[in-house]
């Protein structure tokens, strides 16, 4: 029946960046059951967030709303579960409902999930080992490797559900994020291999806004011995290990394996975390793609797969050694854009690629109409369904509103706001932090940054100030405003 009501399966996992998915062209990694997604549907290559950090995001995706009108801006705002949501609204619209895995907006009645007929979820991050869960307000004890876990919880209700009518089910993982922890079956991938390093590895941070300096995420610097799977004194395990660039010969670092390593400067140093950084977070997504392969052949053998919405994205992207980062948070592509591939073969045609502007302001919305119910008219996204079908609007959004409000909570990043457009990226760093107490060294200036994306797709060159492109921001300035008032939100006080 071509006119039922679709399920909407809606995959997330989380830190994980489109370009560690071979779909999306990777360098580093395979990732065949994602990629069998987008091939039997669409792959959206221009799909972004507007606040790159996870609870943010994730509350952004369920109310239809910017930060700053769910109050979720920064970690720790938890979610307030009286707002309305897209699972209510399914709910209430003859849905089974159901979260498994991550939440990550808060624990306790006031912030539990709201609008599902079944949650089971991690408490905070969770581990990546043995997980303590939260079900239906109970916790349960689980042993064994969380991706396997959540996608075990995921079948299970799967299989207990009705099939009488259409579910939402938000089967979310907790990997690839920090601390990147591999399971046995995974551990061993990628031995002997150099993952190859990103063209800005070596990124000297010139031609920038101070910001992108002041970014306490690089890779040589700032991954702890925790992230490094070092062995190390308990107590000393969050230090940083790094020598000064003229000390590191006779430096070594003992791995938990046992390996001593010793360097033959400070880029081999640099080179050496990567590996460890990379290898891991690539051998956590190889996980989870084994485990979206595990749920989309139970979609096949229950003859579910015609009329179900499969998406597969994640919170936000990532650094790969990008800029000589990991983490996400700024506004600079790697971290912005989600990947996002969907199938639904009942309605949308296999094997193609949109470079339409999508968000995740506009998930709710789209699942609502999919499911041809109206969208309140709170939500501030927009649907794209009609995308989905390949029929554009005349009238489709052609630039976006982001804005990242921790000023220099986690990895010392500045707040900042902005706008992209198909082709630029104006950025401006408001430097302050909204009356949020501060112990932190203030930045010494406020700054914008103008990247071109067609000619500087590695937004290595900042244009603000540069005359030749005065009209441009004056373009991008005002394109900024009309989406700030679009969005209710307002200019930084003295913004200049
Ligand atoms: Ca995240």
């Amino acid at each position: 029946m071509r006119t039922s009501r679709p399920n909407i399966l809606f995959v997330m996992s989380d830190d994980h960046a489109a370009h560690a998915l071979g779909c999306y062209g990777s360098r580093i990694n395979r990732t065949p059951n994602l990629d069998r997604i987008a091939a039997e549907g669409v792959r959206f290559d221009n799909c972004f967030c507007t606040n790159s950090i996870c609870e943010p995001s994730r509350a952004t995706i369920l109310t239809g709303t910017h930060s700053h009108v769910n109050r979720v801006t920064t970690i720790g705002a938890h979610l307030d579960n009286r707002q309305e949501n897209v699972a209510k609204i399914l709910q209430r619209n003859g849905y089974q409902t159901a979260i498994v895995g991550k939440w990550h907006l808060g624990q306790g009645p006031a912030h539990w999930p709201t609008g599902f007929d079944h949650w089971n979820i991690l408490q905070g991050q969770g581990p990546y080992f043995d997980p303590e869960m939260v079900c239906n307000g109970t916790k349960v004890q689980y042993t064994g490797y969380t991706t396997d876990i959540i996608t075990d919880l995921a079948i299970e209700w799967l299989d207990g559900r009705s099939p009488d009518r259409p579910f939402l089910l938000l089967y979310h993982h907790k990997a690839p994020h920090r601390p990147w922890e591999p399971d046995a079956k995974h551990a061993g991938m990628y031995a002997g291999v150099d993952i190859p390093e990103p063209p800005t590895f070596h990124d000297d941070y010139t031609n920038r806004a101070e910001a992108a300096r002041a970014a306490t995420m690089r890779i040589d610097r700032d991954l702890n011995a925790i992230d490094l799977k070092l062995r190390t004194e308990e107590g000393t395990r969050w230090n940083t290990p790094l020598p000064p660039p003229d000390r590191i010969e006779g430096y070594t670092l003992t791995t938990k394996e046992g390996e001593t390593v010793s360097f033959a400067g400070h880029e081999a140093l640099k080179s050496w975390k990567y590996q460890r950084y990379i290898k891991d977070y690539l051998r956590c997504i190889a996980s989870v793609d084994d485990n979206v392969g595990r749920v989309l052949d139970y979609l096949d053998a229950h003859h579910l797969a015609e009329n179900t919405i499969v998406i597969y994205t994640s919170d936000q992207g990532f650094f790969l050694g990008d800029h000589g980062w990991y983490d996400k948070r700024f506004m600079y592509e790697e971290s912005l854009r989600m990947p996002f591939v969907l199938r639904y073969p009942a309605r949308v045609r296999p094997g193609w690629v949109s470079t339409d502007m999508i968000l995740n302001l506009d998930f709710a919305q789209t699942f609502l109409d999919c499911a041809g119910i109206e969208a309140p008219s709170h939500m501030q996204g927009r649907s794209f369904r009609s995308l989905l079908e390949g029929r554009r609007p005349a009238d489709w959004r052609t630039s976006m509103y982001y804005r990242y409000w921790m000023h220099l909570a986690h990895h010392h990043v500045y707040a900042h706001y902005g706008v992209r457009t198909h082709r630029h990226k104006l950025i401006y760093y408001y430097a302050d932090a909204l009356g949020q107490p501060n112990t932190i060294d203030e930045p010494k200036t406020r700054e914008w940054e103008l990247f071109d994306l067609a000619e500087d797709p590695c937004e290595l060159h900042n244009l603000y100030g540069n005359p030749a492109h005065a009209e441009t921001v004056r373009e991008l300035k005002a394109e900024l405003r009309r989406l700030q008032a679009e969005a209710g939100d307002e200019p930084y006080p003295g913004e200049s």
